[in-house]
């Protein structure tokens, strides 16, 4: 196939409705056929990257091979996919204006005005076309966050406009996901709120050419019928977006309501190929019918917000459905444990998961969290800051260094068992310069992740500044904490185990951002069957 195809999905009436979900299981039934698509997500906010947000203000912050901090997003589309993205995935509007305002310091506009139309909406158009133009893509999937009417997606929706016009009717669409709510006061589901974003989205020259309806009830042809009408688009073009029992069921939902016939018959591809959905359906039926429950402690500081944990949760469901297992995640606020309640809170639990982090606040609870795992030997699993804490809890508790800490928490403590990297310590900006994404780690034989990963040396993604303090590494290790995974050529050490516990490992990376529905993470899979194991022996 020659000419990339474009789509672009907005999104109305409110924010989320799940753009990145309906976005990653239209690419999932496109890519069922054969079609090779990316998905990439423009977000109109003025952050360059969201590296710097608090996970409160848009969830967890995803990390790529290449050392993106993305939109979690993107996330989604790995795990529908299976295929990889990259900084060039994600886009903000800080990103676009940075790029313009450079090149207007270079004198790359030298002699002219620059202003939003047309440089700001060039860059855009340009960074939208950017994957299109690798070949490696039969259609381009873009996702522009916030909602249509917003001051800030403007330039895009222009963009888009002009990108439409470029490139023509048939190599390019809009699919426009809206929400119709139901008035139970009328016992009615209503159109209007769907018309005026529709309405809203034509003022600015865009016509929709699919809606995808998000609902919590079924959607009658009639009401089809009437939004077709009003909203001018094909009746086989309204699609109707009912809750689901999963996020994994989107896709085969979509496929019924036919919104990838729409979008190959608009854009005039061969919509005829068999759809090769084998391997997702049987991870669904896998999922959807468990053989055993566990129960899982996950202790974070930011547990009032799903979606700051998204891709643990995700890679949790993964390894539960590999081991036909269902996983009742217990969500343990860090900072409301206090010592004395913490066998209270964590009791029952057949294994501890210790969430990544920033910052002092809530880590004691995190420390008494994995004494409780490791005293009481369940299975225990700590993600970068977790394991970060699962040293820090060693020295205290096990080699009796009771002044024991990082030094992102106490500059001054006796022990700082975690310091700053080496090559942190000249480094004053906050953006984007963590050691980030993808990094090799060699593996210790005869280890719990030796066995796990079945590999000698692994990759894993990286989002940290500090790490264990080599210093203490042998002390460490002679109390019985061992450095089961270490970088090759720094000697930085990104796994530690204890060998006095059935299952207890902590990871100065995150695995859970390449955990997939096709390939679910070894270490997850690993963690969910040792607390399988631990609530049989009980
Ligand atoms: N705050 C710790 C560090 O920067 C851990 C980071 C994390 O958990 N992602 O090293």
């Amino acid at each position: 196939m020659s000419q990339t195809k474009y789509i672009f999905v907005t999104g109305g009436v409110t924010s989320s409705l799940g753009k990145g979900i309906i976005a990653a299981s239209l690419a999932k039934l496109l890519q069922a056929q054969n079609y090779r698509v990316t998905i990439q997500k423009f977000d109109p906010y003025i952050n360059v990257d969201p590296g710097t947000l608090n996970p409160y203000e848009h969830g967890e912050c995803y990390v790529t091979d290449d050392g993106a901090e993305t939109d979690l997003d993107l996330g989604h589309y790995e795990r529908f996919l299976n295929v990889k993205t990259s900084q060039a995935n994600n886009v903000t509007t800080g990103r676009v204006y940075q790029n313009v305002i450079e090149k207007e310091r270079r004198g790359e506009f030298l002699g002219k005005t620059v202003q939003v139309v047309p440089h700001i909406t060039n860059e855009i158009k340009e960074r939208m076309l950017l994957l299109g133009q690798s070949g490696d893509f039969d259609i381009i999937i873009t996702e522009i966050g916030g909602t249509v009417g917003d001051i800030e997606s403007l330039p895009y929706i222009e963009a888009v406009r002009q990108l439409i016009w470029d490139l023509g009717d048939e190599n390019a669409m809009v699919i426009h996901l809206t929400l119709v709510p139901f008035l139970s006061a009328a016992g009615e589901l209503k159109t209007k709120p769907t018309q005026h974003s529709v309405k809203t989205l034509m003022e600015s020259g865009v016509k929709a050419n699919v809606l995808v309806c998000r609902t919590e009830h079924h959607i009658s042809d009639d009401i089809k019928r009437k939004l077709a009408l009003f909203c001018n688009v094909k009746p086989e073009a309204v699609i109707q977006s009912i809750d689901a029992e999963t996020i994994y069921d989107v896709p085969l939902l979509m496929k019924e309501e036919g919104l990838d016939q729409v979008v190959l018959n608009t854009l005039n591809l061969d919509p005829n190929k068999t759809h090769d959905l084998e391997e997702w359906e049987a991870f669904l039926k896998k999922y959807k019918n468990p053989k055993h429950t566990i129960e899982i402690g996950l202790v974070g500081k930011y547990v009032e917000l799903q979606d700051s944990y998204k891709s643990i949760l995700e890679a949790i469901n993964h390894a539960g459905a590999v081991n036909e297992t269902k996983v009742n995640v217990h969500s343990i606020h860090s900072e409301h444990l206090q010592t004395q309640e913490v066998k209270e809170k964590l009791k029952g639990l057949d294994g501890i998961l210790v969430a990544p982090g920033f910052g002092e606040r809530g880590i004691e609870g995190k420390i008494d969290a994995i004494r409780y795992a490791r005293e009481n030997k369940i299975p225990f699993f700590g993600i970068c800051l977790g394991m970060q804490m699962a040293v820090i809890e060693h020295a205290r508790n096990v080699m009796g260094l009771a002044d024991a800490n990082s030094t992102e928490m106490n500059t001054a403590c006796a022990h700082p068992v975690i310091g700053l990297m080496e090559d942190q310590k000249e480094v004053t900006h906050k953006g984007g310069t963590m050691r980030l994404g993808a990094w090799k780690c060699d593996l210790l034989p005869n280890s719990i992740v030796a066995e796990v990963y079945g590999d000698k040396t692994i990759e894993e993604r990286h989002r940290h500044r500090f790490e264990l303090n080599n210093e203490y590494k042998k002390a460490l290790e002679d109390s019985g904490l061992k450095a089961t995974g270490v970088n090759p050529d720094t000697g930085l050490v990104e796994i530690v185990e204890n060998n006095d516990h059935p299952w207890f490992v902590g990871v100065q990376y995150h695995p859970e951002y390449k955990s997939t529905v096709l390939n679910p993470h070894p270490l997850f899979v690993a963690f969910i069957s040792a607390a399988l194991q631990n609530k049989k022996e009980k």
